[in-house]
């Protein structure tokens, strides 16, 4: 799965939990062979029955929101029992029946639901001998307007006509939702899926179509090809208008489905799935087994997830997968590759070889997003994706610096706490964990163990250990227990060097290790094996793995770093003569070294482990001709530091000033609009700038952005163009009620529904508290579509947190109805996320004590922690900043102290 990201523009993320060694006892005893969960594997059914193959007709009534269905499942019953119990979630049941094998007879049963547990128990008058035998359901489940179970996406298709799309979202326990079933990944079984199919619609599933018959009412009966053997959540089911385009790679189709008239808008994803399936066929080892893979595209979004890795059905919300040439911006379009990338990387790992429980989703998720950088930078060098390793890196350990981290590994026991483990830890983290252990192990190694765990456990399940235990066969020595540190551990290793000591051309370094961390600073360290890779600036790397304190001698003397090419997963704390070098011979370092060190040195500034000046005279040593990757990095922390200045008038023009002055020339060269010829990173450089000083307010800025919203009235046309939602959202956060008025009639009859959710989305960004209330109100209306309601009420938490808070909690039945039901417990964290008002902490408190189950609670303690973190450190490095200006001001050159 891809979660929505956090940023400003379009997308936004989400939050987590508590511990796990399991995986590192020994290797499990059983073979993990899909046949239901090993005797160490945790299960919330008993492990009496196991099934073996799924047989399921579904009709489905999309008026009505509800369907009719029938399952017939094989099983083999593993225990004399009169009782089976499986997973149920909100369905009825008509009849239910058991036939054993060989039988001619079936005998009927009872069905008892219980809806706390989501599980339902079928009871027959005698027990049953072990044995095989086949189940069969007649049933009738609820079609969700969220993204849970079976759902219904509401749209206007291109001549503004009310549309209706059913698909379905199954992870992470949703599948109980559509069919009566064993809904854990370690019961693998094949399956065999038809449906009614009203006339006129296309239906898609994991498998292509195997027969249709045509039905009295002019709807046909379509029966998919059976399934390899796979896990519960990767089952699909989509149909509606839709169209399909499709591209042969090798033997396999591969295909891009989308509402009927957008599925040009696809192309992108479709060439870059056709290029990207034979990379993995041949990384992997083994090629891609089903004969089809679609990439189904679904009008409408969810406040959780942007694309789901359904096997041979991927599933992705239109917002990341269409390409508008009109108003798609060059960073969607990258990000559209990305999504791509991730989930067919799950095709094999995830969908073929599957975690045995939720423990270990991680690996997942980790290892897809792993995988997406990889081969995203192979096929796009040009895009140098392996520097957004850092910005991952980041958005990790921007969670794991609080007490209320969680290791990588996590025990997970209700599903809540499945829902809740889908965050940056599991997927930023376990991407830079790998990235680190991949580079310890080297490329090659680490490919032959990958391919080694892939054959050897291809449609079954595994623990983490397995992957350790297959690349450590490979050739790589000592990786388990690196990786045991930085899986089961929370938290982030602090390197600090302190001396460095030249003598006869050689640097030694003495290194302690201790926790960085922005609420226990000085707290129990843990300790971990640190990979640290050391170099004096432009000479030869050396590595060590560090456990506790230890030395490294470089050859040369000068500026150091001790990250060098930014694969461990630590921070690197340097003494002050080292940073006032590596300001001095900042454009020697490599562009992913600048990263990582403004990076590093901005955080020990905010967690007070040094002054916030050695953040800010690097930034300001960025120079102009910077990397455009490293100058739009720069920009974020410029914005940063307007931020912390929230609610201060003169202080946040002061930066502003600093920063209208630093970019002045980047936005010379750049400009505002497109040139012939110019470089591969120019268009993200530009939408980081105009976005950034959009968003403080510059004047020149937002008077361009009003100037092209004003040309629209002679031109409709006039901001077709990439960065058309960049302008239109400086337009909208500086909106009076007249341009707001102007926004939502474009909303309203906007060309596409993908159009449609970004303009009313963007009524939710205006400064105006009286604007940004009527945004509010207007999203418990029927106006912007059911999906595109929270999305309003995200967007006005970008800049007024509380209004929105205050709102959701006043309107909270309402507001549920908005979310998907895997969202609730953590909404009010995200829209809260951003504050730094201690009384947002006691709302938080209040809401979660009163509503929120003790394991749901952990989005909410999160959010708490960051709240007071950044009030604690605002207060703190304002005089700072203030500081800092004020000497760079009385300078003609940028400050060099120190
Ligand atoms: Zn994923």
């Amino acid at each position: 799965m891809t979660l929505s990201k956090t940023s400003h523009m379009l997308f936004r993320t989400c939050a987590p939990l508590a511990l796990g060694l399991a995986a590192f006892t020994a290797p499990v005893a059983l073979a993990q062979d899909g046949n239901g969960p090993a005797p160490d594997v945790t299960t919330q059914l008993p492990r009496s029955a196991v099934p073996s193959h799924y047989s399921i007709k579904i009709v489905p009534d999309a008026a009505n929101l509800k369907f009719n269905a029938e399952a017939t499942i094989d099983i083999e019953l593993k225990q004399a029992s009169k009782d089976i119990v499986f997973n149920a979630a909100d369905l009825a049941f008509a009849s239910a029946s058991i036939t054993a094998q060989g039988a001619k007879s079936a005998t009927k049963g009872n069905v008892a639901v219980n809806a706390a547990a989501q599980t339902a128990t079928v009871s027959f008058p005698a027990a049953l001998k072990p044995g095989k035998y086949r189940l069969n359901f007649v049933y009738s489940g609820a079609i969700s307007s969220q993204a849970n179970g079976m759902f219904a996406l509401d749209y206007k298709d291109g001549e503004g006509k009310d549309k209706r799309a059913l698909f379905t979202q199954f992870e992470a326990p949703d599948a109980r939702r559509f069919v009566p079933s064993w809904d854990e990944p370690s019961y693998k079984a094949t399956f065999d899926l038809s449906t009614v199919v009203p006339a006129g619609q296309l239906a898609v599933s994991n498998m292509p179509v195997k027969s249709t018959a045509a039905q009295t009412d002019g709807s046909r009966l379509v029966t998919f090809g059976t399934t390899p053997k796979m896990s519960t959540y990767l089952l699909f089911l989509g149909m509606g208008e839709l169209e399909r385009m499709t591209t042969k790679a090798g033997a396999i189709e591969v295909g891009v489905i989308t509402g009927k008239g957008n599925v040009k808008k696809a192309q992108l994803a479709l060439d870059a799935s056709a290029a990207i399936l034979p990379y993995y066929n041949d990384y992997f080892g083994v090629p891609y087994p089903l004969p089809k893979l679609d990439n189904v595209a679904g009008p409408g979004q969810s406040q959780f997830f942007s694309a789901m890795e359904n096997w041979g059905a991927i599933f992705t919300f239109e917002r990341a997968l269409l390409v508008d040439p009109k108003s798609t911006s060059e960073a969607t379009r990258r990000r559209v590759y990305e999504i791509v990338a991730h989930e067919m990387a799950h095709q094999w790992f995830g969908d073929l070889v599957t975690m045995a429980w939720w423990d270990d989703l991680w690996l997942n998720e980790g290892f897809a997003s792993w995988m997406a950088t990889k081969v995203t930078d192979k096929m796009q060098p040009e895009w140098e994706m392996l520097l957004n390793r850092v910005d991952g890196r980041e958005e990790a350990m921007g969670l794991d610096a609080y007490k209320t981290t969680h290791p990588v590994v996590q025990k997970i026991k209700t599903v809540d706490e499945v829902n809740q483990a889908f965050d940056a830890i599991t997927y930023e983290k376990g991407e830079a964990v790998i990235s680190m252990l991949e580079s310890f192990a080297g490329e090659d190694v680490w490919r032959a163990g990958i391919r080694a765990y892939m054959k050897k456990h291809a449609y079954g399940n595994t623990v983490t250990s397995d992957l350790w235990s297959a690349v450590e066969s490979a050739g790589a020595t000592g990786l388990m227990t690196i990786a045991k540190d930085f899986t089961t551990q929370p938290g982030i290793p602090l390197v600090t060097v302190t001396n460095a000591q030249c003598s006869n051309g050689a640097t030694t370094l003495s290194l302690t290790q201790s926790a960085f961390s922005r609420d226990d600073k000085g707290g129990k360290a843990l300790s971990w094996h640190v990979p640290v890779k050391a170099q004096i600036v432009g000479g030869e790397q050396k590595q060590i793995i560090l456990e506790g304190n230890g030395k490294i001698t470089l050859q040369g003397c000068g500026t150091y770093v001790i990250n060098a090419g930014q694969a461990g997963y630590f921070r690197s704390l340097y003494p002050a003569t080292n940073v006032a070098g590596l300001v001095k011979d900042f454009s020697k370092l490599s562009s992913i070294d600048q990263a990582g060190v403004l990076a590093d040195n901005w955080q020990l500034g905010l967690g007070g482990y040094q002054p916030m000046a050695r953040a800010l005279d690097l930034v300001d040593a960025v120079p102009s001709n910077a990397s455009d990757k490293i100058l739009a990095s720069m920009i974020d922390y410029l914005l940063g530091a307007y931020n912390t200045f929230d609610g201060d008038d003169a202080g946040q023009k002061r930066v502003l000033t600093a920063t209208s002055a630093k970019l002045a020339p980047v936005l010379t060269r750049v400009g505002y609009d497109a040139k012939a010829g110019e470089g591969p990173q120019v268009p993200l450089l530009r939408q980081g700038l105009i976005g950034a000083l959009g968003e403080m307010g510059d004047p020149a800025v937002v008077a361009e952005a009003r100037r092209r919203f004003a040309a629209l009235a002679a031109d409709p046309a006039a901001l077709d163009e990439p960065l058309k939602y960049v302008w239109l959202n400086i337009v909208a956060k500086n909106a009076d009620q007249a341009t707001w008025d102007r926004l939502r009639t474009m909303a309203n009859s906007a060309p596409s529904a993908l159009d449609r959710a970004q303009l009313f989305a963007l009524l939710g960004r205006a400064r105006d508290e009286k604007l940004s209330g009527q945004a509010l109100a207007l999203a418990l209306t029927d106006e912007p579509g059911k999906t595109t309601s929270a999305a309003i009420i995200n967007a006005v938490s970008v800049d007024h947190s509380m209004q929105a808070v205050d709102f959701v909690l006043a309107n909270r039945a309402k507001y549920e109805a908005l979310i998907d039901v895997s969202a609730r417990s953590r909404a009010l964290a995200r829209l809260a996320g951003g504050s730094a008002d201690l009384a947002m902490v006691d709302k938080l408190n209040g809401f979660a004590n009163q509503y929120l189950t003790p394991e749901a609670r952990k989005p909410t303690d999160q959010a708490v922690a960051a709240i007071k973190a950044r009030a604690e450190t605002r207060t703190r490095i304002k005089p700072e900043i203030t500081a800092w200006l004020d000497a760079k001001s009385g300078k003609a050159k940028p400050a060099k102290k120190k």
